[in-house]
């Protein structure tokens, strides 16, 4: 079978961090829409792995280890998605408890942002929607936000109170890209750009970021994801083969309610590229 032509999913989140269904339940959907290999992306934090490994084999469906860092590079947020790294690697760990450690004090900061922009109770009810106490997101803000009819919906409430230069826009300070590479590739797994296309750089600036990403050691882009547009996956694709970076294709799925894109229901990558399955095949746990 041509490896590009395999419905992997390597991109999505549970209620580990601001996904809506369990690593379990994550592992059944996929399972169900057919995915051929998947890979749980909990933001900053490999909480659920096991769970999600052990639910995917039982299903007989091939399991990558993986992570969703939050960094902060050239005074934006970005994301890099760590693949195939051993999910008991203590640095790793260690990093990514460091990298989740500002976000309580963060949470409560949005909530009095929101509360002065005449928005009361946001911190508390953002606390109802996050499992996992130790993350809370901006997600979990925005399905509060929807929940007690300040806005229609979770990108509405981004667009109006959760970007950059918004009320509730708390800014913060995450892993520097080095740190991110490190751990990742310190535990044996391979790093990777998320949904370049999200992040409003000027082509300079792209060209930076992609430039300083491959000599930290990076070696992946994500080129078809639920994060871009159809149009920009040849944008990516390119970007890709210029910097012999592996591709790789995921959802971005967090919820039945609110994801656009179901897992597994993704373009394939475009012909001429290698796919990061490829380079982590013996990193892949089957059943
Ligand atoms: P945080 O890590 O707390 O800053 O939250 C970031 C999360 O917010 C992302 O992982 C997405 O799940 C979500 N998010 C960011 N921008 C948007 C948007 N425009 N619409 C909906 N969700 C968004
Ligand atoms: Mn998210
Ligand atoms: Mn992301
Ligand atoms: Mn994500």
């Amino acid at each position: 079978m041509d490896p590009l032509a395999l419905n992997a999913d390597l991109h999505c989140h549970s209620d580990v961090s601001d996904g809506t269904l369990t690593p379990e339940g994550v592992a059944a959907r996929a399972h169900a829409n057919g995915v051929q290999l998947w890979s749980l992306t909990d933001h900053d934090e490999t909480g659920g792995q096991h769970r999600a490994r052990r639910a995917a084999l039982e299903l007989g469906m091939p399991f990558l280890s993986g992570v969703e860092i939050s960094v902060t590079f050239a005074g934006k947020t970005v994301h890099i998605v760590g693949l195939g790294f051993d999910i008991d690697d203590a640095a790793l760990r260690y990093g990514l408890a460091a990298t989740r450690g500002g976000r309580s004090d963060r949470a409560r900061e949005m909530g009095q942002s929101l509360e002065a922009a005449g928005i009361a109770g946001a911190y508390e009810g953002a606390l109802k929607y996050a499992s996992n106490p130790d993350l809370v997101s901006r997600t979990h803000f925005a399905r509060f936000l929807v929940e007690s009819g300040v806005c229609a919906s979770t990108p509405e409430v981004f667009r109006h109170y959760l970007a950059e230069g918004k009320p509730g826009f708390v800014p913060h300070r995450w892993a520097t890209l080095s740190d991110a590479v490190r751990w990742i590739r310190g535990a044996g797994g391979m790093a990777v750009i998320a949904h370049p296309g999200r992040y409003n750089f000027s082509p300079v600036e792209e060209f930076a970021f992609f430039t300083e990403f491959k000599q930290l050691g990076g070696e992946g882009v994500e080129v078809v994801t639920g994060s871009h547009r159809p149009d920009e996956y040849p944008k990516y694709a390119g970007l890709a083969r210029e910097f012999g970076f592996y591709a790789s294709r995921g959802s971005d799925f967090h919820s039945p309610d609110e994801s656009h894109t179901d897992l597994g229901t993704l373009a394939p990558l475009p012909g001429g590229l290698i796919p990061v399955w490829e380079l982590l095949a013996e990193r892949v746990h089957t059943p």
